[in-house]
């Protein structure tokens, strides 16, 4: 008996569901294998052939099919190998900052297809939103690439945001991207729009490459103070709601008084505005000629001092290697990694843990990469 029994001239009520689940079980299938026969198809999904024939054709018609024709067969006509084309599920991650935003367009296997910078200052209002949209759909075309084909668009914000229900759920800086609207997003590129935070995204790129196990704290030392956990290359919320607060926490008890209003914060002793606060100048300036001005050596012996006690405070809560992230990384020299190290194993026992990330935007935008592909699979 056919499918549909007996009354095969009433289709069922959800064959069209079944149908789409169908088409989605070979899209997967052909993910994660490349290159597999109608035969192989149909065996592994336990789907008829003339079914497996009729998902084929649709995708080849949407243009989201390759194949080619086995070589080496001993006898008879080779079968045909099919896999999903390159144009197909490419992601995007868009990755905003103050004076310009980043893409990255990457095929399914995560290669680089494309990637710019486009200055383009950050305003909160609609047309913002309605430029970088216009200038992701530019990048597609320039491509050949078509973004109802894509697995979707990843939008990277650094302030605090809920992933799964696409939320800016930032207490302090929610109100900078109060026209962001992930619906209009969504209608203006005609593709999947996900919502990931910066810092996040560049922790989950060093827990899915270099971190051993995937397991890491990133630590991003900038104008503010982050940290984000990998546990199992997993992003592992400490805090849910309070990401981000890391520089608010007790470094100095009764220290100085940090712009949140309490005393001793680590974002008042750690972070990069501390050179501007104490010597007028940013870190660059301030490291350039230390070595010949006693007052800054002592403040950066200093400074390296209390950021050892931040590290092994985080170091002796998860155990986990730390890299440093954000613009502090960028002039941390090996002397004073190696010094940091020293310090960080003999305040916590441990062996080595601390290493440098490397360009955060990089990680970060990589990062945002990796998260599509992930929840695709
Ligand atoms: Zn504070």
């Amino acid at each position: 008996m056919g499918a549909g029994g007996p009354f095969k001239n009433i289709p069922p009520n959800d064959s069209s569901a079944i149908r789409a689940q169908n088409c989605k079980a070979v899209d997967r299938l052909l993910y994660e294998n490349n290159g597999l026969t109608k035969n192989e198809i149909s065996q592994r999904l336990s789907l008829s052939m003339p079914t497996v024939a009729g998902i084929l054709q649709e995708m080849e018609e949407d243009g989201i099919l390759e194949y080619y024709q086995e070589k080496d067969v001993a006898t008879g006509r080779p079968p045909l190998k099919y896999l999903l084309s390159s144009k197909t599920h490419v992601c995007v991650a868009v990755l905003i900052r103050d004076d310009y935003f980043k893409t990255l367009i990457c095929d399914v296997h995560g290669r680089s297809l494309f990637s710019a910078s486009f200055s383009l200052p950050y305003e909160n209002n609609g047309e913002y939103w309605e430029e970088v949209c216009s200038l992701i759909s530019k990048s597609m075309d320039s491509c050949e690439l078509e973004l109802k084909k894509s697995i979707g668009v990843n939008v990277i914000l650094s302030c605090q945001v809920d992933p799964i229900e696409h939320l800016i759920i930032d207490r302090q800086h929610g109100e900078k991207f109060s026209y962001f609207n992930i619906n209009q997003m969504e209608t203006m590129l005609g593709a999947p729009v996900y919502l990931n935070n910066f810092y996040e995204s560049a922790a989950f790129e060093l827990g899915s490459t270099v971190a051993p196990q995937g397991n890491c704290i990133y630590l991003h030392i900038s104008d503010v103070i982050q940290s984000v956990c990998m546990a199992g290359g997993r992003i592992f919320r400490t805090w849910e709601n309070e990401l981000g607060t890391l520089g608010h926490i007790t470094l100095v008890p009764l220290g100085k008084k940090c712009r949140c209003g309490k005393f001793g914060c680590a974002q008042a002793y750690c972070s990069t505005d501390v050179f501007k606060e104490v010597f007028g100048e940013d870190i660059a300036g301030f490291l350039e000629d230390r070595s010949n001005t006693p007052q800054k050596q002592m403040f950066w012996h200093e400074y390296i001092f209390l950021l050892s006690i931040l590290i092994s405070n985080q170091y002796n809560i998860f155990k986990m290697p730390v890299y440093i992230g954000g613009e502090l990384a960028k002039y941390l020299s090996g002397e004073d990694i190696e010094l940091l190290n020293t310090m960080v194993c003999n305040a916590t026992g441990s062996p080595y843990c601390l290493y440098l990330a490397g360009d955060s935007e990089e990680l970060a935008i990589y990062g945002a990469i990796k998260i599509l592909l992930h929840n695709f699979k």
